[in-house]
């Protein structure tokens, strides 16, 4: 990157009008003062790997990557830190000055920081972990939790098969439970945390049953819209800690920002209020 260029960075997906991040990244430069931009990118698929050498040329300096395109760009990238490799996609591409593209996943680390941020007495290898969900979020969430010392993880999906290949991926302190049973492991849990799409706008609710959950378990829902899930509702109802969906958002962003840009940014109310509009 040549010391006279603005540095430039993105979110690269199909569709991207939905993304958050142009608004999140976009109230950090504004809020340091740092001459910069970020920008949504939607491209074909067939473009992927040619927008990926061009956009270094043009002055871009990295870059989020989000749906359809995370497991995608693992393929594209000279280099992949060892949880990309583990969770199997990657968020956050790093376009080096050596012209080599750097590839990392930051979800797990983001799930991580919201629950330290808003649950500072939580102890994650106190007990086991309930995941509903095997998808995407739930690799990475799985990833975060094991390396924290968390026991046990009860992993329940609807589609039991995606459940067993995580089993077979991350080892024997993961435990299958049917979809079915998903409501009869959450009473000695000392987290729960939802990864599957339940309970957002436009998708069905959660119908897995809530009355086993108890005070002193931590729940966390990966949905931020709404924020207040109706999980998060009957969690709290039942005495639980909560914790909502954006913060994960906010804090996967910061180790990107922080390589593109050079500042460390904060998640505070501010950066929150930004994202949710
Ligand atoms: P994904 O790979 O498509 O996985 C979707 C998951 O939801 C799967 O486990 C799927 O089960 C389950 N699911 C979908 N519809 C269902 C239904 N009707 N009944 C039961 N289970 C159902 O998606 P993802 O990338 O993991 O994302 C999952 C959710 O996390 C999304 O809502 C996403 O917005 C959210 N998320 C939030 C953050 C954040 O920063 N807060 C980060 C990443 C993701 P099957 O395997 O049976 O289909």
């Amino acid at each position: 990157m040549r010391p006279d260029r603005i540095p430039l960075a993105g979110v690269l997906g199909a569709p991207i009008a939905h993304s958050k991040s142009p608004r999140l990244h976009g109230h950090w430069l504004r809020t340091y003062g740092i001459q910069g931009h970020y920008i949504p990118m939607e491209v074909a698929p067939e473009k992927l790997a040619e927008a990926l050498r061009m956009l270094p040329e043009l002055g871009f300096v990295g870059l989020n990557v989000t749906i359809p395109y995370k497991e995608a760009v693992l393929e594209l990238a000279d280099l992949v830190t060892d949880r990309a490799t583990l969770i199997g996609a990657a968020n956050t591409l790093i376009f080096r000055a050596d012209g080599k593209i750097h590839a990392d996943n930051t979800d797990g680390y983001g799930f991580m920081e919201n629950l330290r941020q808003n649950a500072p007495d939580w102890q994650p290898a106190s007990g086991p972990a309930v995941v509903l969900g095997a998808g995407g979020a739930a690799r990475a969430v799985i990833v975060s939790l094991l390396d924290s010392g968390v026991p046990e993880i009860r992993l329940s999906n609807r589609t039991r098969i995606r459940a067993d290949k995580l089993r077979e991926d991350f080892g024997h302190r993961v435990r299958v439970v049917e979809w079915v049973q998903a409501g009869n492991v959450f009473e000695d849990a000392a987290t729960v945390v939802n990864t599957t799409s339940l309970g957002m706008v436009g998708k069905p609710e959660m119908r897995v049953p809530l009355d086993g959950l108890r005070a002193g378990t931590l729940v966390a829902d990966l949905v931020y819209t709404p924020l207040q899930t109706r999980l998060l509702r009957v969690a709290a109802d039942q005495g639980c800690q909560t914790v909502d969906g954006v913060g994960m958002l906010l804090h996967q962003a910061v180790p990107g920002f922080e390589r593109w840009f050079g500042h460390r940014p904060e998640v505070d109310a501010a950066a929150r209020a930004a994202v949710l509009g």
